[in-house]
């Protein structure tokens, strides 16, 4: 293979919006056997929408719903996004948030004039009403807790739904010979239902799982003897997306996502991963 044909397959790649980050990146793609997906963001639209809010004791909705988008105003996460703009189509005025500090995977905290509040997952606080708990257990979608001095006070459900062309993605993902993992740091039953939705074995799918265990993860995986392939676009996905045998990032992702791939899509769907893959191997081949 020569460089300049390789080079040749990495511009045509570019024309598609599949930017191939160098020509040694394309053998990868010939030897990749697993294929894990992140859920929020890849497999989904990362869009999720505000579908409910529920509080503990005498909190008013709209009391919890403007701490709670307040606090989001300062993170980039899907979830963030659903929970602002739920407010705002409630009329819902935000105050300045101070000391904005973001919890990769879990959540975010931030102070609202005397108070500091933390908004995310359940482990985040250390008392979690009995209300909330039956939101947590019965909610379809992703439940985040918002709450003050170690208590949640009210649990906010967003739902976000899978991309119309990811099952189809996943089943020429399966075509081209790779088995695909679902990991994420959802919750299970939200993970076993888009797997469900776009045909993800339940066995394959990693739920609940830190940014740090992601790349675990990968790692557990290429020690079982795959060469993997990891697709993400947060920033809780950049150790693993840096660990994989191939790491592609979704271009409407993250910076820090696409800094760690060695492929990122500009195009934001589970099918671009399935061409990417495919006009590297065709690449490969032509070349040889
Ligand atoms: P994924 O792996 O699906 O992209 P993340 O690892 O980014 O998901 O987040 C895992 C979980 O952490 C979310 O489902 C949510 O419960 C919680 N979380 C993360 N960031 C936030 C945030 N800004 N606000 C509320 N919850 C959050
Ligand atoms: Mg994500």
């Amino acid at each position: 293979a020569t460089p300049t044909a390789l080079l040749t397959g990495t511009g045509r790649g570019a024309q598609l919006g599949i930017l191939i980050k160098g020509p040694q990146i394309l053998e990868s793609t010939r030897r990749v056997d697993t294929v894990v997906l992140d859920k929020t963001g890849t497999l989904t639209t990362g869009r999720p929408v505000l579908t409910d809010v529920v509080t503990a004791g005498s909190l008013p909705e709209h009391a919890a719903l403007k701490a709670a988008a307040s606090v989001e105003a300062g993170s980039e996460h899907p979830v963030a996004g659903a929970v602002v703009d739920g407010a705002r189509e409630r009329g819902i005025d935000l105050v300045q948030a101070e000391d904005v500090v973001n919890l990769p995977g879990e959540g975010v905290r931030a102070r609202l004039k005397d108070t500091e509040v933390t908004v995310g997952r359940p482990s985040l606080f250390d008392v979690v009403p009995e209300v909330l708990v039956e939101t947590l257990e019965r909610a379809d979608g992703t439940t985040v807790l918002v709450g003050w001095g170690g208590t949640a006070r009210a649990a906010l459900t967003v739902a976000d739904t899978a991309r119309e062309t990811s099952a189809a993605a996943v089943e020429r993902l399966r075509g081209l010979g790779l088995t695909p993992y679902l990991l994420t740091g959802d919750n299970a039953r939200t993970a076993a239902a888009v797997a469900q939705e776009v045909g993800i074995d339940p066995s394959d799918v990693m739920a609940e799982v830190l940014p740090q265990d992601k790349f675990a993860r990968v790692q557990e995986l290429q020690g079982q003897g795959r060469v993997v392939a990891m697709v993400g676009d947060g920033v809780n996905d950049a150790a693993a997306l840096a660990q994989a045998d191939l790491g592609m990032a979704m271009g409407s992702g993250t910076d820090v996502a696409a800094e760690s791939a060695d492929i990122v899509l500009m195009r934001s769907d589970v099918e671009t991963v399935a061409d990417a893959i495919g006009l590297s191997r065709q690449t490969l081949t032509v070349i040889k």
